[in-house]
């Protein structure tokens, strides 16, 4: 590898910060730019000194130097959430390529899932991708494994698709969006199909934790629906590091 691993910690908050804008403008269908150009409050270009992830928030006090507007706490938080990913592989993740690859499949399910949590939509831009790479990175790593990742990965989406159905059968409105079919679906690319029902189950109680938490925070519901992404898509990044070294 010409870049040491711990290079993907220095730009993690770069990346964090790209991330962000991904997720504010994506959903949207806005086009996408290299960074964030301009103050959300006063419209004023930014600097490059504005634009340093972390620092500059934490130098300017979480207000724009220009009109004095709070930043609000998004992009940190992402930029945050981008060097926990980082970290977590480097010292998870045996190094060398898989470092990288685990830390790329880690920010694409970060920004997956936080998509998910804001419009409960997962976006097919980041999913249907996710299953190519996954299947990209069995055939190059693990070839005698691509026949088994590929079932898994069509065996994900079925079961997930109709677990699905049967609940709308059952309750007249949907479970599980097909998004998260499609994200189960690249779990079984990326894993096979052995640690499937972990990754399932694991949700399964990610999800009952962030009910009941959300419930107490907010006097939200029981039964108000909840994207099931962000807990589908911890379990599947933990599951990818507890399989440890592949190939
Ligand atoms: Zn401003």
């Amino acid at each position: 590898m010409i870049f040491p691993d711990w290079m993907m910690l220095l730009a993690a908050p770069v990346i964090g910060s790209w991330l962000g804008v991904l997720i504010r403008r994506w959903p949207q269908g806005r086009p996408v730019a290299m960074a964030r150009s301009a103050c959300d409050a006063c419209g004023h270009r930014l600097g490059p000194l504005d634009m340093i992830p972390l620092a500059s928030f934490a130098l300017l006090r979480g207000h724009c130097r220009y009109c004095g507007a709070k930043i609000g706490w998004f992009y940190p938080a992402i930029e945050l959430a981008a060097l926990s990913v980082a970290a977590v592989v480097y010292y998870a993740s045996p190094g060398g390529w898989q470092n990288w690859i685990d830390t790329a499949l880690g920010w694409a399910l970060l920004t997956a899932a936080w998509i998910d949590a804001e419009t409960f939509r997962l976006p097919d831009i980041i999913t249907l991708p996710l299953i190519l790479a996954g299947l990209g990175v069995t055939w190059v790593y693990q070839p005698g494994d691509i026949y088994g990742h590929a079932a898994a990965a069509a065996l994900g989406y079925g079961a997930f698709r109709l677990l699905n159905a049967a609940y709308r059968a059952l309750k007249g409105r949907h479970g599980l969006g097909a998004g998260d079919a499609k994200l189960l679906a690249a779990a079984g690319a990326w894993l096979g199909l052995a640690p499937l029902p972990y990754v399932v189950m694991g949700a399964g109680l990610v999800g009952i934790g962030m009910v009941v938490v959300a419930s107490r925070a907010t006097g939200l519901r029981r039964d108000q629906p909840i994207p099931f992404g962000p807990a589908l898509a911890l379990a599947f990044f933990l599951a990818r590091l507890a399989a440890g070294r592949v190939g």
